[in-house]
């Protein structure tokens, strides 16, 4: 499984529509201070269900709408899509091709598309959940943050082992199942409540 394309549109500094080809293997990225390196970066993470707007580098989620420039005017909507090769079935899903995209309009509407239909947010997660590509896992290393990872505290460094060695996605449904049956054990109280009262 590798990234072969990158595509956005309004998304951060990328008003126009932009289509990055990725090879196999090792691929560089070069330019000026300020020209958008890191915004690819941005675009990957955002897609692969980012939520935490400082890790994107704002301050809402609306900073990554293109927010105009000095020819340019602002505009509502960022859309970026990750195509991925899955010729090896890395990612568990019967495609040898797997496109991602998620939109977010300037009103807070939000979309999630795989192979371009609409899908949660949590399908993506799932998906990617211990291919080595989630956004918990340490596939993308911002500037900084090697020293964040190892000033990090135990309880964070063991997530990154988790995630590694494949358990985050077992812990993940774990802490689902917990939250279901939490609602069901207070649904069943008050069930005994109300046939307490009939009584
Ligand atoms: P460096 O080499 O200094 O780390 P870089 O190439 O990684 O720089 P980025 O940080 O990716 O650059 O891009 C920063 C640029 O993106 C800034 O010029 C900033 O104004 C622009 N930018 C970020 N968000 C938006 C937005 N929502 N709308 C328009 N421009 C944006």
């Amino acid at each position: 499984m590798f990234l072969k394309q990158i595509e956005m549109k309004g998304f951060k500094s990328f008003a126009d529509s932009i289509c990055i080809e990725l090879e196999q293997g090792i691929n560089a990225v070069v330019g000026p201070n300020g020209s958008g390196k890191s915004n690819i970066a941005d675009a990957i993470r955002w897609v692969l269900g980012e939520q935490s707007v400082r890790t994107l580098r704002g301050s809402k989620m609306e900073d990554v709408i293109f927010s105009g420039s000095n020819s340019r005017r602002a505009v509502n909507r960022a859309e970026v899509t990750l195509l991925f090769h899955n010729e090896d079935g890395k990612l568990p899903i019967e495609y040898s091709e797997v496109s991602v995209t998620r939109r977010l309009y300037r009103s807070g509407e939000s979309e999630y598309l795989l192979n371009k239909k609409p899908c949660r947010r949590k399908d993506i997660i799932e998906l990617f959940l211990d291919t080595g590509l989630s956004k918990q896992a340490f596939s993308i290393i911002g500037q900084g943050q090697v020293e964040e990872v190892l000033t990090s505290k135990p309880e964070e460094r063991r997530m990154m082992f988790d995630e590694a060695s494949g358990v985050l996605k077992y812990k993940e449904r774990k802490r689902e199942a917990e939250k279901k049956l939490a609602e069901t054990n207070d649904n069943l109280a008050r069930v005994h409540d109300i046939l307490h009262e009939l009584e």
